[in-house]
């Protein structure tokens, strides 16, 4: 975080202050700007969520506020942007009021959102996760892709999941494309990451459905009674699909019937579409309202 010469490391943890930066080299911009590399957001345990509505729901969800910038120009004019500043500094947190190239600088886009909120980070536990009678998980097996991780965080969200486990080596959740992907369910949906060795373990333990997906699944995805029982689906990589490991781990592998001349469905539709399956019986469009 420090440029390592002349700037002191600075405390991104500091309460409760509201400070202007108009200039990009600030040190305080430089940090922030940081936490586009995923070792700076290991090392910080920090992380970016863009735009008003997505600082409203981490706020909402109880997740720790760090800091909010704030675009300068448009504080005076959006009482939505005034609230989310008083509430960053009521909860012990910094404000920074921004130039618009600082917040376009910070975010990387030429159009940046007028709120940009630094959080801390926050994994769940699987054992932690309380799947009662019918509760469902989704697994990922060494998700790379953030959009795609960001999509199904987001359905999953839709779907009531409990939980989404990140196995092995995987996509940082907690990078800005996953996070703007997930439209805001990175602050709802439990994340939880742990190797390969240890969801095996966990497996083993585990009294309910395990269902992988698998482009060699002999069952039909739509047969299986997900909802008889706590369930998990096993979602495969992008390239090499599940790991053998994995897959010898799942009671059932099914497939999701293809015809036409592409190989597979994309991982987040194909993720999308055995969540509503396997939710299938439990949601109406009374569940919602
Ligand atoms: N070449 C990989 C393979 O053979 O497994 C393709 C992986 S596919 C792009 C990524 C993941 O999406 C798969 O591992 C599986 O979990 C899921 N998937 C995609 N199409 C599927 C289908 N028709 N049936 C079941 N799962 C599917």
């Amino acid at each position: 975080m420090n440029d390592g010469r002349t700037e002191p490391r600075r405390p991104l943890s500091a309460p409760g202050r509201v400070k202007e930066v108009t200039s990009v080299s600030n040190p305080i911009v430089k940090s922030i700007r940081n936490l586009a590399m995923r070792k700076t957001r290991e090392e910080t345990g920090l992380f970016m969520a863009e735009g008003l509505k997505l600082v409203f729901d981490a706020l909402e969800a109880g997740w720790k506020i760090d800091t909010l910038i704030v675009s300068r120009n448009q504080l005076a004019d959006s009482p939505h942007l005034t609230r989310a500043a008083a509430r960053t500094v009521a909860a012990g947190a910094d404000v920074l009021e921004a130039s618009d190239k600082v917040l376009a600088a910070i975010s990387r886009r030429d159009n940046p959102q007028p709120a940009i909120g630094v959080f801390r980070q926050h994994l769940a536990e699987l054992p932690s996760l309380d799947l009662g009678k019918d509760g469902l998980v989704v697994a990922l097996d060494r998700v790379r892709d953030p959009g795609n991780l960001g999509t199904i965080l987001r359905t999953a969200d839709a779907a009531g999941v409990k939980g989404v486990v990140l196995i092995g080596d995987t996509v940082d959740p907690f990078s800005l494309e996953a996070v703007r992907a997930t439209m805001g369910s990175i602050f709802s949906v439990p994340v939880v990451r742990m190797g390969e060795a240890a969801f095996l373990k966990w497996r083993a333990g585990f009294k309910g459905l395990v269902a992988g997906t698998h482009m060699d699944g002999t069952v039909d995805y739509r047969k299986p009674d997900y909802a008889a029982r706590p369930s998990v689906l096993l979602m495969g990589n992008e390239q090499a699909g599940l790991s053998d490991a994995l897959a010898a781990a799942c009671d059932v592998l099914v497939r999701i019937p293809q015809v036409g001349k592409a190989d597979s469905l994309n991982l987040a539709i194909a993720t999308g579409l055995m969540i509503f399956e396997a939710r299938r019986p439990l949601l109406t469009l009374g569940s919602d309202g």
